[in-house]
Parts: structure tokens; sequence; C-alpha cells
């Protein structure tokens, strides 16, 4: 029964009793013995099999791209020239300044803060491990593994906040302008993890314009949902290389990609763009690192995709998939949360996930009631620089992997614990 009272404007009688009806609540779920799993942002094993083809491409006898290069064989650091094509339309780059990896971007996004590290960028007064302290800015909540990234190799991570259209360019603004130890910027533009905001045409061009202290100051340029839409209209994928190079900053963005949430997560392909001293520069540190990429997996993507038109269609089957699952998180969230209004979320329109912001305080409660009762969340605080959530209100819920009944059970499971949590702390 959908609730009609706002909890926080219940007189204490009201409360008392709507926390009895939540612990009853919760105590039936426990006789429930659940074991679900809402924590990564995985495709389910149905999104893979729209990739099944790949694991018959290429097929005995081809192994020759359409420049005669045998990808067999050592070689060819930048990547297939028609896949690099295929993707460089999507993500609006000329194909000679993208490059096509192994499967991973986070690898790529590592490696390039590790060279930048170890030998500088084109645009560094030193290497970095020289400089005597260095930062990052973190819009926040934001993707786990970014902050894990900058905090394993030693930066001081500054959280931002992020608005609808993107992360607060004011405040991004007058601390880069002060202070040349800050050296990048995490950001995904299109659907954010977890917050599905798509950065705005303004505040773009504020990022790759403002006047930066540091040189060498980089925008990670994150595009891992560029052709990930939930509705008709997809969002732009902004040409940040060339506003960057009209800026007069063409080295500022590295943009990263990957079919990781296109084929299969754990055997796709990554890309780097970047401006040609920027690719120039990340070559050859590569090059000492590996002879080339693992060119078979790039052709049977090129096989599979033939086009851009191909990746744009087998996204739409995605959707077909992911939609449903949303709309269902959505549906949930409503009935059993809207009139109570102790928690927001957010309504992407793309991307992998929906970010719950639950009462001021109760974030790391709910999580733990959701874990005791079988439902993993992803641990409080996640998606905030050290794992500090500084008003424990925000949880990330991915709605990928489990099945349409699992998915039911597991978010109407969670309502419980969001209510029973800020009852326990509206009695406190
Ligand atoms: N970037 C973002 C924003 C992601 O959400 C993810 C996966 O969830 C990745 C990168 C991982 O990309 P890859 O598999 O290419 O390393």
């Amino acid at each position: 029964m959908p609730r009609q009272t706002q909890i926080g404007l219940m007189s204490p009688p009201e409360l008392v009793s709507e926390h009895e009806t939540q612990t009853a609540n919760y105590a039936t779920l426990e006789t429930e013995k659940l074991t679900l799993d809402l924590t990564r942002g995985k495709p389910s094993p149905e999104q893979l099999d729209l990739s099944a083809e790949l694991l018959t491409l290429p097929g005995p006898g081809d192994f020759k791209d359409g420049t005669g290069t045998d990808c067999r064989n050592y070689g060819g650091l930048h990547g297939l020239p028609e896949l690099r094509a295929i993707f460089g339309e999507l993500l609006g780059i000329p194909v000679e300044n993208l490059i096509a990896g192994n499967n991973a971007s986070l690898e790529l996004m590592h490696d390039v803060i590790s060279y930048a590290l170890l030998y500088g960028t084109p645009d560094s007064e030193r290497r970095w491990v020289a400089e005597p302290t260095l930062k990052f800015l973190c819009p926040s909540p934001g993707y786990d593994r970014h902050f894990a990234i900058t905090e394993a190799l030693g930066f001081e991570m500054i959280p931002i906040p992020i608005g609808h259209d993107g992360p607060d360019v004011h405040a991004i603004a007058e601390l880069v302008a002060g202070d040349p130890q800050i050296k990048g910027l995490w950001a995904v533009p299109n659907y954010s993890n977890p917050t599905g905001v798509i950065f705005s045409e303004e505040v773009v061009q504020e990022l790759v314009s403002m006047p930066a202290a540091a040189p060498d100051f980089r925008l990670f340029w994150d595009n891992a949902y560029a052709v990930h839409p939930l509705t008709d209209t997809a969002a732009p994928v902004l040409d940040v290389l060339g506003m960057a190079a009209a800026a007069g900053n063409p080295n500022r963005p590295i943009v990263f990609a990957s079919t990781s949430k296109i084929t299969f997560a754990g055997a796709g392909v990554s890309f780097l763009g970047a401006s040609t001293p920027n690719l120039n520069w990340y070559l050859e540190h590569a090059a000492k690192k590996s002879i080339g990429p693992d060119k078979i997996n790039q052709l049977r993507h090129l096989r599979f995709f033939k086009d851009a038109d191909g990746v744009r269609a087998h996204m739409q089957k995605h959707r077909a998939i992911l939609e449903p699952k949303f709309a269902l998180v959505l549906r949930i969230l409503e009935d059993r949360l809207g009139a109570s209004k102790v928690a927001s979320w957010t309504e992407p329109k793309g991307g992998y996930f929906i970010s719950l912001d639950v009462l001021e305080g109760t974030a790391a409660r709910v999580i733990a009631l959701a874990k005791d009762a079988g439902i993993a969340l992803t641990a409080a605080g996640s998606a905030f620089p050290y794992r500090n959530d500084p008003e424990d209100k925000n949880i990330r819920i991915a709605p990928s992997f489990p099945q349409l009944p699992e998915l039911e059970k597991a978010m109407d499971g969670l309502a419980t614990c969001v209510l029973l949590a800020a009852t326990e702390k509206l009695l406190d």
C-alpha cells in the first residue's frame, strides 16, 4: 500500500507507528532469505548474448584487416584503422587522433596518469612525481574506480559538487586558476556514473577554456556511456578535442571509451582520443610496455559491427533489455518512497545507474540493513573520494544485472530499509 504521508511531517505517535510498521516489514523481509545483488554495473547475461557472434569471429582464414595487416602478428600500436574510424565517428574524433587498445579503458587511464607521474606530459615543467603535492578534482558522486586510481597513485582528491548539467564549473575555475598542483579532473560527460548527468555544452566550453595555473592540467574525459541512451533522443557527443583546440588548450582533454558496455565487459576494445602531441607522447611510452594490442579482438569487433550504424543498432537491443529494468526501479521508488519525501533519485536518460539520496545520515544504515536482509549494495560512500560521503545519504543502484523479478524484490526490500532507517533516525 503506498504511503500517503510525508514521514518528516508525522506527529510523534504517527512516527512511532510508522516505525513499527517498517520494523515488521523488515522482519518479513529477513524471513525471505534473499541473496540479491545491486552492486556493480555489469551487463546481464542476455546483454552479453547480444554479442554472442563475437565468439565465432573473425573465423578461420580471416585475419587481415582492410589495410592488409596480419592481425595475428606483432605491431600496430594504434589499433586497426577501420575500427578506429567507426568509433571515431561515434565519438566525434578524427581517426588519426583515436587509437584502439585492449579490453579496459581503465587501464588506459591508469597508464596515462602513470606516464605523467614518471615522465611528465608534453606540457609539464617536471615529472608529476617531482611535484611537492598532487591534486585531482573529483566531481561527486562519481565513479569509485576513478577515485581508486587517483588515491592509489598518491593524489589528494578534492570533491566537486555535480549539478544537473555537469560539475560546478565556478568552483573548478576558481581552484584550477589558483593552484598549479591540480593536475586533473575526472569527467564522465554523457550519462555520468552514477548520476546520469549529461554535461551541457556551456559546461564543456568552460572546462576546456578556463585558465589553469598548471600548464599540464588535464581533463580525463571518460566517455564510457557515449552511445548508451535509454530514450529516443541520444545525448550529443560533444567534440571536446575540437572545442579545447579552438579555446587554445588542445592538449587539455584526453578522451577514453570502450566497448565494455557494448559487447563483452571483460573482452571488449578500449579507445583513447587526444591531440597529436598527447597521442605521440602516449604512444612513445606505451611502446615500451607492449608491441601492440590484441588486433584479433579488434578485427572481430570490426566484422561484428561493420559500421557506426551497426553499433547504434546494437545499442538499441541493449536499450530494449535495460529500459524495463530502469522503469521498474523508478516505479518502485515512486510507489514506496514518493510520498514519504525521505528520498530523492535521478531519472537517467541513459547509462547504467540510478543515484538514490536517502535521508541524510542514513545511507550507511540502509546499506547495512539491506546487507543483513541479503541485498548487496555498493558500500556506503563508494561514489565519493576516500569513500567519504559527507552527508551519508548516497546509494548507487545498478539495475542492469538482475532479472526483473529479482530486481523487483531487491528494490522493494531496499525501500523498506530506507523507510526503516528514516524512522529510526527521526525517532533518535
Ligand atoms: N568508466 C566508467 C564511467 C564506468 O562506469 C566504467 C564501468 O562501469 C568504466 C569506465 C570501465 O571501463 P572499462 O571496462 O573500459 O575499463
